[in-house]
């Protein structure tokens, strides 16, 4: 064979190569075509459908490829098609970036989260009485802090365990937060608590044990309240965007997602705080992330570090959990600040953040 021969069939296969090209990207057109076709909730693949597919290319082959090789090949493009339509998925999800590029701004009494400007969100672990409840907010108020948090409706591990005031806790919150001027941000557990709690709280919190409560987040979502999504505590950040995803396609789109670490194999902290997920959060969804270093961390010893690692990484606030009297407290006694140590935290979170700017 010549050396212009050569060239000539080189020639063939390039022309070919663009030819095969060209009608790859014509059926990804079809294919994303047929995508927004579909509606929500139908399965995008179609086993009886990609059968039907594959015999009819494998009737119509001749060689010299092996069946085989001709199906491997097609399963490839069919593969690939199917992820086509899945971007096309993501990219469609409300809370993403894709549909929202510009950050989404959570409106709490005025006091905003989200818009650059990292909050602090403290409070007692679960409301025991008045008294404790009011001691954390005076506190909270001579550092100028304003977001209290507090559990009326404790999720506990053993039932035996003080399960929280419910109501009468919320009341306590609303009674506290209204003489002092603070902003109650609490967790409700089921459904049918959230309408009567739109009376006391400002904020709604789903707790790491219901985020994929779907009927609690499908509920949360047709309210106006703001809600505190936590992540789940073996949740896939895919799988907590997810859950954000059901409270904003309800219409309610004040949402925070709070990073509360998750569970790993390590057993030096009760939790592993995931603290790559605040960035990738905030590239992949418009919403503010927080960082809760009392859940992630179980140590008092690493609140400090690790709301400092929050801040530095550009979470928009820090939650941590404060206490009159922590040996005493009736939940999560050993990880709670007393108000000296929540004075020193704040003290020195307030000097770190001046640093960082
Ligand atoms: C809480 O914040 O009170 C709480 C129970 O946290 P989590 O749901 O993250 O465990
Ligand atoms: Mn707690």
């Amino acid at each position: 064979m010549s050396t212009h021969d050569l060239t000539e069939l080189r020639n063939k296969i390039d022309d070919i190569n663009l030819q095969i090209l060209a009608l790859l990207n014509e059926r990804a057109g079809i294919v994303q075509e047929i995508g927004t076709k579909k509606q929500q909730g139908v399965n995008r693949f179609d086993p009886i459908r990609e059968r039907q597919s594959l015999d009819l290319i494998l009737k119509n082959h001749a060689g010299p490829f092996e069946a085989s090789t001709i199906q491997h090949i097609f399963k490839e493009i069919f593969k690939a098609s199917l992820e086509l339509q899945e971007d096309n998925h993501r990219k469609a999800l409300l809370v993403s970036r894709k549909a929202q590029p510009e950050d989404t701004i959570v409106d709490i009494n005025g006091v905003k989260v989200g818009n650059g400007n990292q909050q602090f969100i403290m409070g007692p672990c679960a409301v025991e009485g008045y008294e404790q409840v009011k001691a954390v907010a005076l506190a909270m108020k001579k550092q100028g802090l304003t977001l209290l948090r507090g559990g009326a409706f404790k999720p506990r591990t053993s039932p035996y365990d003080f399960q929280g005031l419910g109501i009468e806790g919320l009341r306590i919150l609303r009674e506290v937060a209204d003489e002092v001027g603070m902003s109650v941000v609490s967790e409700i557990l089921t459904p049918h608590d959230v309408e009567e709690s739109l009376r006391y709280v400002d904020v709604i919190q789903v707790g790491a044990r219901n985020m994929q409560n779907f009927e609690l987040l499908k509920t949360v979502g047709k309210v106006k309240k703001p809600v505190l999504l936590k992540r789940g505590l073996s949740a896939t950040i895919e799988e907590f965007i997810n859950a954000a995803e059901y409270i904003i396609s309800q219409g309610n789109d004040q949402i925070i997602l709070c990073e509360r670490g998750i569970r790993t194999y390590e057993k030096a902290t009760r939790n592993t705080l995931d603290i790559s997920a605040v960035p990738i959060l905030k590239k992949e969804t418009h919403l503010p992330v927080i960082v809760d270093v009392t859940h992630s961390t179980g140590r008092k010893d690493l609140l400090f570090p690790t709301a400092k690692a929050a801040l530095a990484i550009g979470a928009d606030a820090v939650m941590a959990e404060v206490h009159p009297d922590p040996a005493v407290a009736l939940s999560d006694s050993a990880q709670q600040m007393d108000i000296p140590e929540f004075n020193a935290f704040i003290n020195e979170l307030k000097l770190f953040k001046e640093k960082l700017k």
